[in-house]
């Protein structure tokens, strides 16, 4: 694969080795999480290089940092609770971990990166002790309010002593799209490990890398993400400091996500199981330790990014309307990325107040109420959100009425089936 001209300054976020090898290179773009209100229409915006890369050592698929971390995290719009199907996942992933683990009111259970409570007050209804950790004090602030306690700050090695100082150790730490979020990987892994009490599981939810690059995911790549894992490379972070990868379970939220289980590495109470040991020579044989298996998916996007600009400039020109339904992220890398504007969407919707009224960064995309699809009764609704697409398809069945139609962006730009 071809070497970029301009080389990061840091080397690979786990082993520190140079990074050379370009992932993927989505150009310039705004934090996709920094919605533009109305007042500010008239400023100017930064934006910066959205320039992913593997390392060739360990396979860490990772983006450089351009950005602090405390500029992107400390007022976060994004609120779990908003996706409704999100808050049933984490329902039943709650009660199955009550129950493997026997959790009771002697228990504790911790999890990084708690959002606005969405799975922690599903543990708090069954009577078991919780413990948020959410460095957004907005978001945090909403957890609070049901009650779920919530430390504001940011998770590393400090805030896992001092909490293991006042004997607060997790008999179930866990964690859902947090690990991608992480400046200091090795700090947060390392904390993770102090907090897991002895004979504790640890569980993290993250995006597949190998879904990513099979279904052309290229969207889920934003600044707020450092980092995509297989589970090879995870495994090998966690290894480094002591803890075990002995279970994994492949789930289908946010485009194909697996859950890692994980232990003590002397804890020799739970053995290694057939899934984890599959789901690791799945990644061997499909390539996941060579380089050149990285190397076509610059491509790929860049063929998606011109499929959906036909489906664009086709509608247009037969006079149709476009909006977008959603305000997510991955609907700023990917506007950004192909150059859509109100030239092709006139306007987006979402259910989330604090976006509406605002605009969406570097397309200025206006963010209105979901009602709004109904007045304008558009002829096409573009689904930014792909991964909510069917609960989506539900809520908005009224855009079929009058004859709209539902897209999809990902893997490429294609008009939903009337079934
Ligand atoms: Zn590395």
């Amino acid at each position: 694969m071809p070497e970029p001209t301009i080389l990061p300054k840091r080397g690979c976020m786990f082993c520190a080795t140079p990074l050379r090898h370009t992932f993927v290179d989505l150009g310039m773009s705004p934090l996709c999480e920094s919605y533009v209100p109305a007042e500010k229409l008239n400023e100017m915006e930064p934006f910066y290089p959205l320039h992913v890369y593997v390392c060739e050592k360990c396979f860490l698929v990772q983006l450089e940092e351009y950005v602090s971390p405390r500029e992107i995290f400390t007022e976060y719009a994004y609120f779990s609770s908003y996706a409704d199907s999100w808050v049933e996942h984490m329902r039943r992933y709650a009660d199955a971990m009550a129950e493997r683990l026997s959790l009771s009111k002697d228990s504790l259970v911790v999890e990084v990166g708690s959002n606005d409570g969405y799975l922690l007050q599903h543990f708090l209804r069954k009577g078991i002790p919780v413990l948020g950790i959410e460095p957004a004090a907005n978001i945090a602030a909403v957890a609070v309010g049901k009650g779920v306690p919530t430390l504001v700050k940011f998770f590393g090695e400090r805030t896992a002593r001092e909490l293991a100082d006042q004997g607060k150790r997790a008999d179930l730490l866990c964690g859902a799209n947090v690990m991608a979020q992480v400046p200091d990987l090795n700090d947060f892994v390392r904390g993770l490990e102090i907090l897991l009490k002895p004979g504790g599981v640890l569980t993290i939810e993250f995006p597949h890398l190998m879904r990513l690059m099979a279904e052309n995911q290229f969207d889920t790549i934003y600044h707020e993400h450092f980092s995509y894992f297989s589970f090879l490379a995870a495994e090998a972070v966690f290894a480094a400091h002591e803890l075990t990868l002995f279970d994994v379970e492949e789930l289908p939220t946010h485009g194909g996500s697996i859950r890692i289980y994980a232990r003590h590495a002397e804890d020799a109470s739970r053995p290694v199981s057939d899934r984890a040991r599959a789901l690791r020579q799945r990644e061997l044989s499909a390539g996941f330790t060579r380089l050149e298996t990285y190397a076509g998916f610059g491509e790929q996007v860049k063929e998606t990014k011109r499929k959906l600009l036909e489906f664009l400039i086709a509608a247009k020109r037969a006079g149709k309307t476009v909006v977008g339904y959603g305000a997510p992220g991955k609907g700023n890398t990917l506007l950004n990325y192909c150059g859509i504007r109100t030239d092709f969407i006139d306007f987006t919707v979402d259910r989330n107040p604090y976006k509406q009224g605002k605009f969406l960064p570097g397309t200025r995309i206006p963010i209105l109420h979901p009602d709004r699809i109904r007045e304008a009764r558009p002829d096409y609704v573009l689904i930014l959100p792909w991964n909510f697409k069917d609960e989506i398809v539900k809520q908005m069945a009224h855009v079929r009425e009058w004859g709209g139609r539902f897209v999809v962006p990902i893997p490429e730009a294609r008009v939903l089936d009337e079934s």
